[in-house]
């Protein structure tokens, strides 16, 4: 019997024993292709020869060296590489050791900014429904997932939502895009109004919604609005790119396409790759320029931050992103996949929607096309999924569930970014047959 405490008790699971490229061996020997780098994050597929030969490197030169005594050549090595990718105002990093650790550090930051600036009164977070920041408490309690926060509610931190964007369900009949984005964006101004525009200190969102959603964009011109607005009432925009970031949508940092700049930023899943845990925030300049000048330290941390292994991994991985067009081969491997997605699936009358950009796609399931009604969430539609995609050798995200009275099934792919147009094909082919299997 089992010692370790699994996500699900009793559940039998395959043993993972090898992964190469895009696919993962287990001890059966069967083989299954990571059509979603795990939950999205081996954005370069499994034991990738460089990012293995710069972990040893720093292995065989010091695995750990405590961020209070010392820096390494590595960390800082890695907050050059992402300052000099993002936009000049994201001056500075702070190192952590994945997603839910990115986001309390970002959350702790906005309110230390405010306390260092002489507004000590903002304490509110506004997020959206819908949404998963993380699992940690500060980070559950700004994820509107009412699924994942039910039992823990009454320990959770009191934090605010609003409606998320989400254009296939949302849109009303008539609306254009434009209008959509403004019906939003007041809704926030009027969250904002109700607890007092000097008492908020941070709204936070992902830029493509992954988890609680699939791969979901905004509509265009919504973050603009949203930007205006934090700007006009001194609020910090904190955009959760965790999921979406480093490459996955296309760019490096998703908020590149949607022409704004948060106060900080959350990464992680592809930054380490899966190679090491790591995650990251970039903070803007005037919340460095704010705790230098103020109590001249930031009063967090973590054992493991700045952890040089992982700091190695990270810099080979980054690396990797930005050279040999692999941005470009990310849209082409993308747009492939959205392509074939639609000729396979497109006229199921049980696929409500495909969307997403670069290799992060989701499709929408659903009981019937015309009404969007989604199954009955009993028949758990998701699961069946995954499990029919499991048993044709494909590795799918698929969730689905009752999340804030809203119940959906979709499926999430998000493919390691060396992926080939045959990979791509065959995730179609997969996805399209397990999906079919269960509807
Ligand atoms: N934020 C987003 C947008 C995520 O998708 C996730 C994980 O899925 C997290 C935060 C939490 O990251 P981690 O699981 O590494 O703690």
């Amino acid at each position: 019997m089992t010692k370790l405490l699994h996500r699900t008790i009793g559940a039998t699971l395959p043993r993972a024993v090898s992964g190469q490229g895009v696919t993962i061996t287990d001890s059966d020997g069967r083989a299954y292709i990571d059509g979603s780098g795990g939950a999205a994050v081996s954005c370069l597929g499994h034991n990738h020869p460089e990012v293995l030969a710069a972990m040893t490197t720093q292995m065989n030169a010091i695995s750990y060296a405590h961020t209070s005594f010392f820096t390494t050549d590595v960390a800082e090595e890695l907050a050059q590489r992402l300052t000099a990718l993002a936009p000049d105002s994201l001056d500075h990093v702070y190192l952590v050791s994945g997603g839910s650790e990115a986001v309390e550090a970002a959350l702790k930051m906005a309110r230390q900014y405010f306390v260092e600036i002489g507004q000590p009164q903002r304490r509110h977070i506004i997020a959206r429904r819908q949404s998963y920041h993380g699992n940690t408490i500060g980070a559950l309690a700004t994820g509107g997932n009412a699924m994942r926060r039910a039992q823990f509610q009454p320990i959770l931190p009191e934090t605010h939502h609003v409606s998320p964007c989400y254009a296939y369900r949302d849109l009303q009949t008539g609306e254009t895009h434009a209008q959509y984005a403004a019906r939003l964006a007041d809704e926030l101004e009027a969250k904002i109004q109700e607890l007092g525009a000097d008492q908020v200190m941070a709204f936070v969102a992902e830029p493509v919604v992954g988890a609680t959603l699939g791969a979901v964009p905004a509509v265009e011109g919504y973050f603009k609005r949203i930007r205006e607005i934090c700007d006009r009432h001194g609020i910090l925009l904190i955009l959760d790119e965790v999921m979406c970031g480093m490459g996955r949508t296309g760019t490096i940092f998703a908020f590149e396409q949607e022409g704004v700049v948060p106060d900080l930023v959350t990464i992680a899943k592809g930054l380490g790759g899966g190679f090491q845990p790591i995650g990251a925030v970039l903070l803007s300049r005037k919340i460095f320029a704010a705790f230098r000048d103020g109590s001249g330290l930031f009063q967090h941390g973590h054992t493991y931050i700045g952890h040089p292994i992982a700091a190695a991994a990270a810099n080979k991985v980054v690396e990797i992103l930005t050279r040999d067009g692999m941005m470009a081969h990310v849209n082409a491997m993308g747009d492939r996949l959205q392509s074939g997605l639609e000729t396979a699936l497109g006229q199921s009358p049980y696929v409500g929607d495909i969307r997403g950009r670069g290799l992060f796609r989701g499709i929408e399931i659903v009981a019937d096309k015309d009404s969007k009604d989604p199954f009955d969430p009993k028949l758990k539609t998701y699961a069946k999924i995954k499990k029919a995609a499991i048993a044709r050798g494909l590795l799918c995200y698929p969730m689905g569930g009752t999340i804030d009275g809203v119940h959906g099934d979709h499926v999430l792919l998000a493919p390691p970014y060396i992926c080939t147009p045959h990979d791509i094909d065959q995730i179609v082919d997969r996805i399209a047959a397990a999906i079919n299997d269960v509807t």
